[in-house]
């Protein structure tokens, strides 16, 4: 067989794939198991672009938004676009914003595929007449008002003459519609329902942007909503509700009720850290804005690592104070074809929680870990718990991390060897939007998680423009906060536990106060 008679017996598989209603993590797991081994993804306007970080890092990623009215890509091209990557033998996700069996057109992709023979998985998503609700706290049916939903379109495919939608039946239905695709329509709606006899006084809500930080929620009743939305500026994607499960009650509403709900939270991490940081802040229902303004550089290749490497089995105790620098020696250890039996019969000792987790995932369970998570703590609680006097101590930590540590451990009279595992370098973001809407109060905190990047940020943010402007300013601890007290910089919170859900737990607490 030549090679051109090969290829053509090749066939590609296309995965029908619901992103689910926004929020990146509504995915369902086959969905991101299946985006995990995409050669190509191609995805709609409603799907989070945040998912994307499941793809491999030679996937092709092909965005498709379609518009209604001026589309940008049809439903022709991306029919053509599915059939020609999945007949080059490729896995091709085509993801669908909500679940892409409702309302999602997935009739004529599957049309086109079945024609040519392709096969092919549908993976539901959480479609988002569904997350409205449980995000508004709105209970589609109960058995005391409605055991019936129905999913209707606002906006009917262009060109039908007739309505296929019976306005005289739904105006008689006695559960909850849902319609979708109805900002636009919405007037409309409320007109045909009425003129087929439903009350103009039917409990009605409009959730926009649902499951976002943005989410709003607007109610009223029938008669009225439509004026509503208008005077709200209510935009897409939005789901309209009708029914006695519209008036809900208030008390169910969980999520805009979350402290964090709507802040606009910039990171100021390395890029990696910021993706932890984010996904933290978004499970909290705040909107993180990344600003990278550091990089953070192993030092694992320097003679004085590889030295203290081959003659590690000499000390009493070695001890991390960061996630990074666990991650970044286990890596090393890794590319030299070791593991963590160099450590041999040595005591391990983390600065906190969220280091001494990192060590588990390399087999490691520490043997101290202080109660408050600061290297001075760490220092002081560690000399209480065992007499350091002539024992060697190995730190392997940041080569910018404070000297308090190995000053307490000094004075214990151990004998300390302090190795830079890694080290933060500056790093250039783009600044010009962040200092706009800063200036214009559009951001609610700065935080900050370390004294490298209170350098980065200030390296290119004035701080007498932050000190002025409304937005507040969050510290992991007391040493960043020093960094922070150096540069002029006013601190509204310092964490008191020095993590970074620390941090946010005591964002959180200014809004309990
Ligand atoms: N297949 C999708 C629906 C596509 S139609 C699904 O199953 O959810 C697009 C419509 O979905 C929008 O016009 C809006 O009515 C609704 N929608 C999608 N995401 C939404 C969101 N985050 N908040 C409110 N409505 C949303």
């Amino acid at each position: 067989m030549n090679e051109k008679s090969v290829k053509s017996v090749v066939k590609g598989f296309v995965y029908l794939v619901g992103a689910g209603p926004g929020r990146a993590d509504l995915i369902t797991v086959r969905g991101a198991e299946v985006l995990k081994k995409a050669d190509c993804i191609i995805y709609d306007k409603l799907a989070n672009p945040a998912l994307l970080r499941f793809a491999r890092a030679d996937a092709e990623i092909i965005h498709v938004p379609k518009r209604t009215g001026g589309a940008s890509v049809t439903q022709e091209e991306i029919n053509k676009l599915l059939l020609e990557k999945a007949s080059a033998g490729r896995a091709v996700v085509r993801l669908k914003g909500g679940d892409p069996c409702i309302f999602g057109r997935v009739a004529e992709e599957l049309a086109v595929l079945i024609e040519a023979g392709i096969g092919f998985e549908i993976v539901p998503g959480i479609t988002a007449g569904i997350a409205v609700a449980a995000y508004a706290g709105i209970i589609l049916t109960d058995r005391e008002y409605s055991s019936q939903v129905v999913f209707v379109t606002g906006h009917e495919a262009q060109g039908k003459r007739d309505s296929s939608i019976d306005w005289h039946l739904l105006a008689k239905f006695s559960g909850t519609i849902v319609f979708y695709m109805g900002v636009g329509n919405m007037s409309f709606i409320a007109k045909r329902l009425v003129e087929n006899g439903m009350d103009a006084d039917t409990p009605a809500a409009v959730i926009a942007d649902a499951t976002f930080p943005t989410q709003r929620v607007l109610k009223a009743v029938l008669g009225d909503i439509s004026q509503k939305c208008r005077q709200a500026e209510i935009e897409p994607p939005a789901i309209i509700v009708i029914g006695a499960a519209a008036d809900s009650n208030a008390q169910l509403s969980w999520f805009m009720k979350k402290p964090l709900f709507g802040k606009n939270i910039v990171v100021t991490r390395d890029a990696v850290g910021n993706v932890d940081f984010a996904a933290k802040i978004i499970s909290r229902a705040g909107n993180p804005l990344k600003f990278a303004t550091i990089k953070i550089k192993p030092l694992t290749q320097t003679n004085e690592f590889l030295r203290t490497l081959e003659k590690i089995t000499e000390y009493d105790w070695i001890i991390f104070t960061s996630g990074n620098g666990v991650t970044i020696f286990f890596e090393a250890l890794q590319g030299l074809g070791k593991d963590a039996r160099v450590f041999g019969s040595a005591k391990i000792a983390a600065i906190g929680g969220k280091t001494a987790a990192k060590l588990i995932q390399f087999g490691i369970k520490a043997d101290f870990v202080p109660s408050v998570f600061t290297g001075k703590e760490l220092g002081r609680q560690l000399i209480a718990y065992t007499n350091l006097r002539g024992k060697k101590v190995l730190l392997l930590r940041s080569r910018l991390a404070s000297n308090e540590l190995v000053e307490i451990l000094d004075k214990a009279e151990a004998e300390v060897q302090d190795v830079a595992v890694y080290t933060a370098v500056e790093q250039k973001s783009d600044c010009v939007w962040l200092i706009e809407e800063i200036s214009n109060s559009r951001i609610d905190w700065l935080t900050f998680a370390s004294p490298s990047s209170v350098d980065g940020f200030f390296e290119q943010i004035r701080s007498d423009l932050v000190n002025s402007a409304k937005v507040k300013v969050a510290s992991i601890g007391p040493v960043t906060s020093e960094r922070l007290k150096t540069l002029g910089v006013r601190i509204d919170v310092t964490a008191t536990d020095h993590t970074l859900d620390g941090l946010l737990d005591a964002i959180e607490q200014t809004y309990r106060r």
